[in-house]
């Protein structure tokens, strides 16, 4: 295929890729896509130079429709802990359903989330009662995807790591080889099993590899060939649940 990319420096200071796309049209024309992609469409014969000043004349318009599909993906991402609000477990979504009860406990069931609380009405007691929830079960399955991975990192005389997850604003985990412990990010479990898979693997691989040198690189390719797009996808969500 005959794509081309262009950088564009957005008013808000972010760059982006465009990509051009030669087609049999007459007219040009720009599609956004929900997952934030740019595409401009152009006749076979276009000048290139034409192109890139019809994109920069349309920086406005792009930046305000990639800011209308990041609200969206914002407002189903972001946690909605109230009768009929929606929260976001393992990349999929769940209707919460509060209810009054002498004893906390929270169940799924289908695509609902029932939340039992003794103070249903509080909202600053529901919200930490829903992240006990959430450490309890990231924890366990960020577990189960270690211990996936461990048979690769056996051969190296490590110790077996230390896992600790918390609530993190910039990153999705950290690695320190020294003490063999891996932090991961709690919300990292609102994304999905292959970018945990992809952190998980990231994180061990620093047991053997300090630094992302090509080496590091290298390693995860082989045992994750597909790594750059899931990298792609953590970015994504990175915009909608980290920042
Ligand atoms: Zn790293």
């Amino acid at each position: 295929m005959n794509i081309i990319q262009y950088n564009l420096l957005l008013l808000n200071n972010t760059q982006i890729n465009v990509f051009i796309e030669r087609k049999k049209i007459k007219n040009h024309y720009i599609k956004i896509f929900p997952n934030l992609k740019v595409v401009v469409c152009i006749p076979l014969n276009m000048d290139l130079n034409l192109i890139y000043g019809f994109i920069e004349k349309n920086k406005k318009w792009i930046q305000k429709n990639l800011d209308k599909y990041k609200n969206v993906q914002k407002e189903n991402i972001r946690d909605n802990l109230s009768n009929g609000g929606t929260v976001k477990i393992l990349d999929n979504q769940y209707i919460v359903y509060i209810y009054e009860s002498n004893k906390n406990s929270i169940v799924i069931d289908g695509f609902n989330i029932y939340i039992y609380s003794i103070r249903s009405n509080d909202i600053n007691y529901i919200t930490k009662q829903y992240n006990n929830y959430l450490k309890e079960k990231s924890t366990e399955y960020f577990k189960e995807s270690i211990k996936k991975f461990w048979p690769i990192f056996q051969k190296y005389n490590l110790t077996f790591p230390n896992l600790k997850v918390k609530a993190m604003k910039s990153k999705w985990g950290s690695c320190r080889p020294s003490v063999s412990q891996i932090t991961l990010n709690l919300y990292l479990y609102k994304t999905s099993i292959q970018c945990i898979d992809y952190v998980v693997l990231h994180e061990l691989t620093h047991l053997v590899h300090h630094g992302h040198k090509q080496r590091f690189y290298n390693f995860l390719e082989k045992y994750m060939p597909n790594y750059e797009n899931i990298e792609k996808q953590l970015d994504i969500y990175a915009t909608q649940i980290l920042y």
